[in-house]
């Protein structure tokens, strides 16, 4: 039997982190094990539910890369099938009509609260078949009332709920709409889902899909039930934490190969090791290996593993991401240094993609403004004559490479007997407008040279007003 996963958003919002990570553990462990991996959209909650959040999760799915091998699958398409397996609830005995009104049911667990009972609804209609006529009615489970249940999670391991805690569920609500814990059973059960990963949010329910699935005589799957993701404050992650969703990762400027590296590590290990590629998460990831506590969102962590994934992996590649937020940012990178070699030499100087696009523009575009405090620092009187004389001897150069611009630099510096900063710094703000550059020569090589002459000309009017100003 092929082993299966799925992954089964409710799509009332963006793929957030949390989910993500759920995604990616289902995706490995169907992977590992050359099994399938299901997307299933848990869109019965019509109200909350949105194309534009169906939309969102796929192309959170699809940026980090996690293929679903059958699906998307949407619970909206499935009212007929769910009914029937209602219908044949009912036909078994195993679930019956309840006539209660929401205000007995509440009196009822009022009365059971009283008296130091388990709240929960009484089995006044478990057995009854005097039907009151034109009445509405909510069908329920008939849980077993003795015996236990035992979940044998893979991560957290067996826990065992006695029956006696467990409420005779509704199924199906007046109007006739399945509920959650139903569909989710019938889905797992049709799709012929092995392992149910999960959110441990949804522990509670599980005792009650595996007491349906027994009753419709469908196997239980195994479940591993992942712990949550705690913002920096120890609560659970959140919209309130700031960038919560798997898109705004990629606004911000993250390696889709960083944030799930960064995922895979949140709630799993493999000794200390930090770093995986696909392949490693494939081979090495186990669900039995999941923290069973809960763990902390920790952005600088991010922050870090995308900086390992800008450095290593092939610029090549990571320039196919700088693209997205070149054009993001307005910049156009057609008359210019190939993206690869800004990615070669910016990639260790920042955080993320965002930054390196915001730092990069001067390789492309013009500019008249130039950074004031770099202006007040480096581009005084004095600077002149340098500016002067290194464009002189750049200008002459036939071989436009960091080579002889070094040389030419450094001439400059010895012939007027200044040290290397004085010509350096000047030049660096007039070819790039600011004091912050990769190494200079490399900078300039990868400018076109007319350009960086245009440059130091536009800088020396800057010295000269000054000079006027004096
Ligand atoms: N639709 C549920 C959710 O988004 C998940 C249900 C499940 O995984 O069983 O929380």
């Amino acid at each position: 039997m092929t082993l299966t996963t799925r992954f089964a958003p409710s799509p009332t919002g963006y793929l957030h982190v949390g989910g993500a990570r759920t995604a990616l553990y289902s995706w490995l462990y169907a992977q590992k094990n050359g099994g399938d991996f299901i997307l299933r959209i848990e869109d019965t909650d019509i109200e909350r539910s949105t194309q534009a959040s169906v939309d969102a999760i796929m192309d959170g799915m699809n940026w980090l890369d996690l293929p679903w091998t059958h699906g998307p699958y949407f619970q909206t398409q499935r009212f007929d099938r769910y009914k029937e397996v209602i219908e044949q609830l009912l036909a078994s005995g195993n679930a019956y009509r309840c006539y209660s009104t929401a205000e007995e049911v509440d009196a009822m667990r009022e009365e059971a609260k009283a008296k130091g009972e388990i709240e929960k609804y009484n089995g006044l209609w478990r057995e009854r078949t005097d039907y009151p006529e034109d009445k509405p009615y909510a069908i329920r489970f008939k849980n077993p009332l003795d015996g236990d249940v035992v979940i044998k999670d893979m991560v957290k391991g067996d826990i065992t709920i006695s029956n006696e805690q467990l409420d005779d569920l509704i199924i199906a609500r007046s109007d006739g709409t399945p509920t959650y814990n139903l569909t989710v059973v019938v889905d797992d059960w049709d799709m012929k889902v092995s392992h149910v990963v999960r959110g441990d949010d949804h522990i509670s329910n599980t005792p009650k899909q595996i007491n349906i699935l027994i009753a419709l005589g469908a196997a239980v799957p195994e479940y591993a039930h992942i712990p949550m993701i705690l913002g920096d404050d120890g609560k659970r992650l959140s919209k309130r934490h700031g960038a919560v969703g798997v898109m705004q990762y990629r606004d911000d400027g993250y390696l889709p190969e960083a944030l799930l590296n960064y995922l895979v590590r949140l709630g799993w290990s493999h000794g200390d090791k930090e770093i995986f590629s696909r392949e490693e998460m494939i081979e090495l990831f186990d669900l039995k290996d999941c923290n069973r506590a809960a763990s902390g969102f920790n952005t600088d962590k991010l922050i870090w593993v995308n900086q390992h994934y800008m450095k290593t992996l092939d610029p090549a590649y990571v320039a196919t991401h700088l693209a997205w937020h070149m054009a993001e940012q307005g910049i156009n990178v057609e008359n210019g240094p190939a993206l690869e070699e800004i990615v070669k030499i910016q990639a260790d100087r920042v955080k993320t993609l965002k930054e390196m696009a915001q730092i990069s523009r001067y390789f492309y575009e013009d500019f008249t403004e130039l950074d004031a405090s770099a202006v007040k620092k480096h581009l005084r009187p004095v600077v002149k004559a340098p500016l002067l004389l290194v464009k002189e001897k750049l200008a002459a150069l036939t071989d436009w490479s960091a080579a002889p611009i070094h040389a030419a630099i450094n001439d400059t510096a010895t012939e007027l007997e200044v040290g290397m900063g004085k010509v350096g710094m000047p030049l660096r703000v007039a070819a790039t407008g600011g004091g912050n550059s990769p190494s200079l020569d490399i900078t300039l090589a990868l400018l076109d040279q007319q350009k960086v002459l245009a440059r130091i000309d536009q800088a020396i009017a800057v010295v000269d007003a000054r000079i006027a100003n004096s």
